[in-house]
């Protein structure tokens, strides 16, 4: 079969390689669609590390093939696959957080994931696409996932003022989401216009720009108290600061973005004058997979709108260029069967 292979940072190609045999609890899968995000940029250049050589992807859809279906997928079935791999018997799985163990892994990551003809999946971690959600879209939802298993840890609640910064693939999402759970207030901070323009048509109740615009808004919905949650999606530490000043007097804060290690300077005070939580959140769980498939399925969530470019997986090194040239148009992009 045909793959991408990531041979080591910044070296990568279409290359014929060995075909793929699913062991007892595996499945093989012919990979249609699989979306590209900042995670494999950043394991494209070894900022992430990762095993090499290397087929990334990690979030995949196709159909099942062969292997231990377990009469539960047949030969046919359209799945999405969860790329996250625990061990199921430490500490940390036997409490439920599977996403933290620490034996475990990502598809695309440790183990070869979704850019190539086909990849292997443990049955367990497969989930049947409804007959209404097409594989393109699909594609987006282990996406979803993540930002599910952020409202869920932050415990995000009807009624609560929510703020969401950066309205990215992930910011849109966190919208749409927080409006389906019954969010009161939902507001998007972005610099750039297109974007907040998407916000406002995926449910934002206002999108602004960030700082004093964010404040004021966020002070008037609000009746001078502040946000509940900020989600911070942009990933910047001066973002984070932010969030600790739009947050009211006992708020909460998810760190969505992935901050890079390094100095900087945050409102330390802040956080205890203000009795903020930080809730940070890592990957999702099993069980997120098949709750965002409901929500995409019932169209509580819209993701086809954030779908800007398709493209075939052979041109993975197009796309990665791509990802890194910023945009105002683009927002998610997938790559489908070549
Ligand atoms: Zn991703
Ligand atoms: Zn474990």
């Amino acid at each position: 079969m045909k793959a991408m292979v990531l041979e080591r940072p910044n070296l990568m190609a279409l290359k014929m390689v060995e075909d793929l045999h699913p062991k007892v609890g595996e499945v093989l899968i012919k990979t249609t669609h699989a979306g590209i995000c900042g995670t494999d940029t950043k394991i494209y250049e070894g900022k992430i590390p990762a095993n090499y050589p290397l087929v990334m992807g990690h979030e995949i859809v196709g159909e099942v093939i062969d292997g231990d279906t377990n009469g539960f997928a047949k030969p046919g079935a359209r799945v999405l696959v969860d790329p996250v791999l625990y061990c199921g018997t430490c500490f940390h799985c036997k409490q439920g957080d599977t996403n933290l163990c620490p034996n475990g892994g990502i598809m695309g990551r440790e183990v070869n994931g979704g850019f190539a003809d086909y990849c292997i999946a443990k049955t367990s971690h497969i989930y049947p696409l409804p007959d209404e959600l097409d594989s393109k879209t699909g594609a987006a939802i282990q996406v979803l996932t993540t930002v599910l298993h952020a409202q869920n840890k932050g415990n995000l609640a009807k009624g609560d003022a929510v703020i969401v910064s950066g309205l990215g693939v992930t910011g849109l999402m966190h919208i749409q989401l927080a409006k389906a759970r019954g969010a009161k207030v939902v507001v998007g901070t972005s610099r750039n216009a297109h974007k907040r323009e998407m916000a406002l048509a995926l449910g934002a109740d206002y999108a602004v720009g960030h700082g004093e615009e964010a404040k004021k808004t966020i002070l008037e919905a609000t009746k001078g108290i502040g946000a509940d949650m900020v989600i911070e999606c942009v990933g910047n530490l001066s973002m984070l600061a932010e969030a600790v000043d739009l947050a009211r007097l006992g708020g909460k804060i998810v760190p969505f973005g992935i901050y890079p290690s390094g100095q900087a300077e945050l409102p330390f005070y802040d956080f205890y004058f203000k009795e903020l939580q930080i809730i940070n959140v890592r990957a999702a769980k099993g069980h997120d997979f098949s709750a965002c498939i409901d929500l995409v399925s019932r169209g509580e969530v819209d993701l086809a709108p954030l779908i800007t470019h398709t493209l075939p997986y052979t041109e993975l090194n197009s796309a990665i260029r791509m990802l890194m040239e910023p945009s105002d148009e683009r927002i998610k992009v997938i790559l489908e069967a070549a």
